[in-house]
């Protein structure tokens, strides 16, 4: 087992890391910039370096100067996180060549499923199912108005290199493909310095269902049930939970299955997401990979009574894992507390919080690095908090979540709380009728009740 692992990483999923690492008699290093000198992975690890200055390129992203870290610590292993370097292909090789472990896959597996039409080749040839589309990337707007016409509009442009809802653009009609596609390609070169765009069709009133999954370093491959991520701004998560209201155990098991066809094509070491889209028919498509820790892993942890870092930190240290998939027990949903004004389009809302208290009680659960006195940078992620409940049952859980969004009590800077606990009150949400577009329909004016 290692002896230290350096978190390259920071806020609430830094502190996760270092929780479990405790947990296992592994000592901890955190990095951080010059911006989160009071956070709590600072606080909270057995060592801490700072790196430089507060822009991500100069500190979160400096492979360089991360590498120094790890130098002087004398650590044995990097957990990467999410965000950041965790699916940097070459950060994981860099690791790889000085002899320490990256917890993750390899530099390889990372490239085969990083980039998106890659990984749709690469899931066809497995026999996953993939919503239909262009043959890999679009050489011009003539070929994709053409490969459009004959899946049928809608369509969805999508840059190959794409994350965090960036490079998307719906098309209903060929007049307005060409600005589409270049607005698409504008923000995929400005995003991830790769214009590469294919498209593919806009699966309509899909729900956006993902499987985590874990691998070994001995070609067992097992599943941990679904998530259910459909309610969603701007491609963006903003409430996750499992089982999906959706679900049924036919298309569990087939979507399972899917899954587990879809990492071992790949030889998957390490923990992993894979996302699809359903249908309204239960059609299931792949979408993509993401080969590192989610932030919405705590719902899996919940409804299944798993520590996924754990799990994680044993596979990459060689350890097999059982092999046998899981099936949720339990009821779990998390939401995703941000520092963001909802009565202002979401607008980021950094600054110093005066006052922080954080539900409590049995089957609540809160991953935060804030405090009361904490001021909350400008520079990084707006997620401040996850709030995560567990019950026997969806309506309990949902009873349980509006219990705790009341009692959580953030002054300073406006967050999404009022948001979700209108959301919770929504009838469509609280009957599990909703699609990945629910946010185009939800009145937002409801939170405002709630401030
Ligand atoms: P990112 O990597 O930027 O998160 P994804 O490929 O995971 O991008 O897609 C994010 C979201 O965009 C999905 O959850 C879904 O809501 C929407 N989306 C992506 N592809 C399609 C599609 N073909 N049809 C309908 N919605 C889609």
């Amino acid at each position: 087992m290692f002896k230290k692992i350096l978190i390259a990483n920071r806020g609430e999923i830094a502190l996760r890391i270092i929780r479990t690492c405790k947990e296992m008699g592994i000592k901890t290093v955190s990095i951080y910039s010059k911006a989160d000198a009071d956070s709590l992975h600072v606080r909270f690890a057995d060592e801490a370096v700072c790196i430089g200055p507060a822009p991500s390129s100069e500190s979160y992203l400096n492979i360089p100067r991360i590498m120094a870290a790890v130098e002087i610590t004398n650590a044995d292993a990097v957990h990467p996180g999410y965000g950041f370097l965790a699916e940097n292909s070459k950060f994981a090789e860099i690791c790889r060549q000085s002899g320490v472990k990256f917890i993750g896959p390899t530099a390889e597996m990372i490239d085969k499923m990083g980039d998106k039409v890659t990984a749709k080749e690469t899931m066809i040839k497995a026999g996953v199912p993939v919503v239909p589309g262009s043959d890999g990337l679009l050489k011009d707007v003539k070929q994709g108005i053409k490969i459009a016409n004959q899946i049928g509009y809608p369509v969805i442009l999508k840059a190959t290199a794409g994350g965090g809802g960036k490079g998307m653009r719906i098309v209903h009609e060929d007049k307005e493909f060409e600005s589409a596609w270049e607005s698409a390609k504008k923000e995929a070169k400005a995003s991830f310095s790769n214009d590469g765009i294919y498209v593919e069709k806009y699966v309509e009133e899909p729900r956006h269902i993902e499987f985590q999954i874990v691998g070994d370093q001995f070609g067992n491959v097992c599943h941990l049930s679904e998530r259910d991520c459909s309610i969603q701004r701007r491609h963006q998560k903003l409430v996750e939970e499992s089982p999906s209201p959706f679900m049924t155990p036919e298309l569990r098991e087939k979507m399972g299955e899917a899954a587990i066809k879809a990492a071992k094509s790949i030889n998957y070491e390490g923990v992993g997401t894979i996302e699809f889209l359903v249908d309204k028919h239960r059609n299931f498509y792949f979408m993509e990979m993401n080969t590192r820790i989610q932030v919405e892993h705590p719902v899996t942890e919940e409804v299944i009574d798993f520590d996924l870092i754990k799990e994680q930190i044993k596979v990459a240290a060689g350890i097999p894992i059982s092999g046998k998939s899981y099936f949720p027990t339990l009821h779990a949903m998390e939401c995703r507390i941000n520092a963001e004004d909802v009565c202002n389009n979401f607008r980021p809302s950094p600054g110093k919080i005066t006052s922080f208290h954080s539900p409590k009680g049995p089957g609540v659960r809160v991953d935060t690095h804030v405090y009361a006195g904490y001021s909350v940078p400008p520079f990084y992620d707006s997620m401040i908090a996850k709030l995560i409940c567990k019950a026997r049952t969806r309506e309990e859980c949902i009873t349980k979540m509006q219990r705790a969004l009341d009692e959580f009590i953030i002054e300073g800077i406006q967050t999404t709380v009022p948001f979700h606990q209108a959301l919770m009150k929504d009838e469509h949400f609280r009957s599990g009728d909703f699609n990945t577009g629910f946010m185009n329909t939800f009145d937002m004016d409801k939170c405002k009740e709630e401030l």
